[in-house]
């Protein structure tokens, strides 16, 4: 007998049945709306179905334009709109699946100008301020979502589920807290239901009686003025007359200020809920929120909390969570975390969805494992997040990896976060890799820290480097007085502390440290009782809404929360669980400093200005979670011994609770190993999975002299030929023009900067390239040998155009020598910057030549006719300081680190910014230098004329509106 049988146990419908209890829970994935999105969507639906899950349903598709999300949001409103749902339908069914179509109307949670409600009352977490619907738009929009299903139907799906929950617009009409209406849709409680009533009523009438309608009710609205449960109740028996076929559970409207799904939310706290109506309706019931495992389905399903469990996250982090259960195979599944950080973070972020534990979601087209071109002997130092995703993907593709780690347990910082109240879960994503590194056959060395010279003794060619982070130690006097602690003595060590407590840094550990330190006995996570007290959640179910008083078990400690930085404290936490971190403090009584500088710590404890203001805080302990450093000990040695180094996860870029960058960047890694990276192609992988600093000839980046990375939207491009001062061949002349043409065609990147590896930027165009020309263009002919040489000029020429062909700006980041050819293509770049050892020389004179690749043509337009000509005629060099007084750098750093890390930051604000009008301030002031004032104003018009009104233009607008940072498009 099967360890789950009620799990997978078949449900009939009557006019049809489903498989087992589980549905796909809906999720808007972001693919809805992007190019390609449907192939995308198949791929991804398909994929769940062969894993076994009973139903899927899809994300959200609106019944009208009013009812989208943000403008160009997907809708289903014509029989053309729904040609294009075919491909969906057809490969789940395919797979052997059934797929549902949600229809879901945004009401007042829309994002966009045309924003409807029942009455015109402003959400709080929306800026604007709906409009009221006339009754006879009432009207209109039950035929909306009627005419919605039929499409659906003739679409192929095999039902809809009518969106009812959440505080859309369905649930707005059925609560009197946004139904303020006094026609037949307002007033007693039969009016605000007749609405969604309708609906189901018509719907059912139209799509006949064989397909589903799920209805998603609001069963607890956990917000003021929401139902009753004899309202739910009563709503819930009404449905099923007018033609639902099954209710699924909503807990809780977007506004409400208690968690629902976040990884804070014990597993399957909210079923108590969807019970409350067993026995009351005939219709089967669905759970759902934070079940996440088979055991936890299996266990409601047994307890007749319900008849079916719908899950979403969980199958963005494993599509095959129904077929290993059933083959017995459950502690194989990965566990969905319930961290939010590459979904919903996502989501509301305007990305595609995907899943820290599993970067595959979402990504089935682009991201595959596929058995590797030829064995190779690889070494992966570090068994944290980044080094087991990177393990276990390349040794899945046959690679023979040894993966060490110093620790005597696999998971890195995880066994750290892990301990924090609240992210019990991680022990889930440590379970799965232990189990992942046994079936694909990886070398375990735990308890190993190895050192280069191991590395090398063993004969290593290829060494991934996932050695994470180290913490980071800001210089405050008194940093070394015996009261202070790093966040590893407290979470790791378990050093003693006091009772009044000082955190330097108020990041995502600095807010799980002080979680840590607040907290005793069992975790509120793994204790519903404790939960529902700490947030006011009423299981009695006794109120309006369910709420009660929050009731918090008092802690003895007295915590300061501090931070450098003058915007909110936890403004950079999670977009969707930032609020869940500050709230649990702020309940707590933690005090939260922004804008404070320290001055010293002493035994009379932390001395701070915050303003004017000069504070002692009389603490017993400072704890020290100001940010990590990349740990990188062993890169240089292995590179001078010709080993190839793969820098992944924190090594690579410490920024704090990044696990999703990490398990994202070694899985990357793993699958394009071996494969010559492609960057002409559209599609380009992220090039974080070329060697970043390998000055190897190294198969996997692709580049024999360059090394490119991708950090989130700045791309870097290294001149990689450190042993020959950079000098451009003809390797490197032919690779600069294919990285620009990638960083042009990838949408993710937004900047590139320039940079060169060693001790020069660059020596100019290498000699030895020259001399050997005359093999390569020499013919019989004495006038095509000329005509050849033409044409090499001319495609030199054409790679350094190709940066001001490239869209996106390109930052030239210059140390060291900048001779000859580099000058030339500096002046290609958007801007320079240099650190003050920066020389730079217009050598061509000296070796009798006319420079034609560029400076000749551009210099002069930078700096003057005068100086150009001065400096091309004498070749003399000239510094960084004097390159800036001619305008040739945009600014001069003290040193090649400042330069890096100054012009990042440059980088990183333009990568903010709206990418279709950075695109188009490039072109625009390319323009203006070759042509007229007229003909530029005159470009301009005709630009703006047919890209001003974008839907970044009204991103922007809305983020000022709404004082947030505005989210574009790639
Ligand atoms: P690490 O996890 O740091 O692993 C590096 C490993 O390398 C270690 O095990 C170390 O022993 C080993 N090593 C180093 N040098 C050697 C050597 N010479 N020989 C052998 N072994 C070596 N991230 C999130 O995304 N979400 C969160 O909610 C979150 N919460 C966190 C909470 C806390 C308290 C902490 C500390 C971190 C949290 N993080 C979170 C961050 C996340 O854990 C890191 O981003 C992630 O672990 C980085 O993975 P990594 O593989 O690069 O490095």
């Amino acid at each position: 007998m099967s360890t789950y049988p009620h799990l997978l146990s078949p449900l009939n419908l009557g006019f049809t049945s489903l498989p087992n209890r589980v549905i796909m829970g809906s999720m808007h994935v972001g693919l809805e709306e992007v190019k390609d999105g449907f192939q995308r969507m198949a791929a991804f639906y398909a994929e769940r179905a062969r894993g076994g899950v009973g139903l899927i349903v899809t994300g959200g598709i609106a019944p009208n334009d009013r009812g989208r999300p943000m403008p160009g949001g997907a809708r289903l409103t014509t029989e053309a709109e729904a040609d294009k749902h075919r491909i969906v339908t057809e490969a789940v069914h395919a797979a052997g699946g059934k797929i549902a179509m949600q229809i879901l109307h945004f009401g007042r949670y829309a994002y966009h100008q045309d924003l409807v409600a029942p009455s015109a009352l402003q959400a709080p977490i929306n800026p604007m301020k709906p409009k009221a619907l006339s009754s006879d738009e009432v009207y209109q929009t039950v035929d909306d979502f009627v005419r919605c299903a039929q499409l659906a139907l003739s679409a192929g799906y095999d039902g809809v589920e009518i969106m009812g929950s959440e505080g859309y617009l369905l649930n707005e009409f059925i609560a009197a807290r946004t139904n303020q209406r006094d026609d037949e849709w307002g007033g007693s409680y039969q009016n605000r239901i007749r609405f969604p009533l309708e609906i189901v009523r018509r719907t059912r009438e139209a799509v006949g009686p064989h397909f589903i309608i799920i209805f998603r009710l609001s069963m607890l609205d956990l917000v003021e003025g929401g139902s009753t449960l004899d309202e739910v109740v009563e709503l819930a028996q009404a449905l099923e007359q007018a033609g639902a076929s099954i209710l699924n559970t909503g807990i809780g409207w977007h506004e409400a200020r208690i968690p629902t799904i976040a990884t804070k939310v014990p597993r399957a706290a909210w079923a108590w809920v969807t019970r409350q109506l067993k026995g009351k309706v005939g219709i089967p019931l669905v759970a759902t929120n934070r079940i996440n495992t088979p055991e936890v389905a299996e266990q409601l399903l047994a307890d007749g909390y319900c008849d079916l469990i719908s899950m979403a996250r969980p199958f963005l982090a494993d599509p095959e969570f129904v077929l290993k259960a059933a083959q017995g195979r459950a502690d194989e599944i990965n566990t969905c975390i319930g961290c939010n950080q590459a979904c919903l973070d996502h989501t509301f972020g305007g990305k595609v969805t995907s899943c820290l534990v599993n970067p595959r979601a979402c990504h089935e087209t682009l991201l595959n494992i596929t058995p590797a071109a030829k064995p190779e002997r690889i070494a992966v130092v570090g068994a944290g997040p980044a080094g087991l995703a990177f393990a276990t993907t390349a040794a899945q593709r046959g690679l023979e990896v040894t993966l060490f780690d110093a620790a005597p347990e696999i998971g890195g910082q995880f066994n750290i976060a892990k301990q924090v109240p609240g992210k019990e879960e991680f022990y889930e994503t440590l379970r799965y890799f232990g189990k992942q590194i046994e079936r694909t056959g990886v070398t375990l060395k735990l308890g190993t820290r190895v050192s280069a010279a191991d590395l090398i003794g063993a004969g290593y060619k290829q060494v991934v480097l996932a050695t994470g982070v180290s913490p980071r130690t800001p210089p405050i006097e008194g940093i070394d007085h015996p009261k202070v602690l790093g966040y590893l003595d407290v979470l790791r060590d378990k050093k003693p502390v006091g009772q009044r407590v000082a955190l330097i840094g108020a990041g995502g550990i600095g807010f799980d440290t002080a979680e840590f330190l607040l907290h005793s006995g069992v975790s509120p996570s793994l204790s519903p009782v404790k939960f529902f007290a700490e947030w006011g959640v009423d299981t009695t179910y006794g109120e309006r809404g369910g709420l009660k008083p929050a009731h918090l078990e008092a802690s003895d400690r007295k915590l300061w929360l501090l931070q450098r930085k003058t915007s909110k404290v936890g403004d950079g936490l999670g977009k969707t669980t930032g609020w869940i971190h500050r709230t649990s403090l702020k309940n707590r009584q933690v005090e939260m400093l922004a804008g404070v500088n320290y001055r010293k710590i002493d035994d009379a404890g932390l001395h701070i200005t915050v303003g004017e203001r000069e504070l002692t805080l009389p603490v017993d302990n400072v704890v020290i979670c100001a940010g990590q450093e990349p740990q990188r000990a062993l890169q240089a040695e292995l590179l001078a011994a010709g080993v190839a180094v793969h820098l992944i996860g924190g090594a690579d870029v410490a920024e704090e609770l990044d696990a999703k960058r990490a398990i994202k960047q070694g899985t990357e890694l793993a699958m394009a190993w071996g494969a010559t990276a492609d960057l002409d192609a559209k599609s380009a992988s992220s090039p974080a999975t070329v060697s970043a600093s390998s000055n190897t000839k190294d198969s996997n980046s692709g580049y024999e002299t360059l090394a490119v990375s991708l950090d989130g939207p700045v791309a870097t491009i290294r001149l990689n030929r450190p042993d020959k001062a950079n000098a451009m061949n003809l390797t490197m002349w032919h690779e600069l023009r294919q990285a620009f043409k990638w960083v042009d065609a990838t949408p993710s990147v937004r900047v590139a900067i320039l940079e060169g590896e060693g001790r020069a930027f660059t020596a100019g165009i290498d000699l030895q390239m020259m001399m050997s020309l005359g093999d390569t263009i020499q013919d019989d002919c004495e006038a095509r040998t000329r005509e050849n040489l033409r044409q090499v000029i001319l495609d030199l020429q054409d790679t350094l155009t190709s940066l001001e062909r490239c869209r996106k700006p390109v930052l030239a980041a210059i140390h060291g020598a900048c001779i000859g050819g580099g000058i030339d293509l500096v002046c290609c770049a958007d801007m320079r910057y240099a650190s003050s050892d920066a020389s730079f020389c217009i050598k061509e004179i000296d070796i009798g030549m006319t420079a034609d690749v560029g400076t000749l043509q551009r210099l002069p337009k930078l700096i003057g006719e005068g100086m150009a000509r001065e400096l091309a005629y004498t070749a003399r060099s000239f510094g960084a300081l004097e390159a800036q007084q001619m305008r040739l750098l945009n600014r001069v750093f003290d040193s090649r680190e400042a330069l890096a890390a100054g012009v990042r930051e440059i980088a990183s604000t333009i990568a903010a910014k709206s990418p279709l009008s950075i695109r188009g301030i490039k072109e625009m002031i390319t323009y203006a230098r070759d042509h007229s004032v007229a003909d530029g104003l005159n470009y301009v018009a005709t630009w703006n004329a047919a890209m001003l009104m974008s839907n970044d233009l009204q991103e922007a607008m809305m983020a000022n509106m709404g004082k947030r940072k505005p989210v574009f498009k790639d």
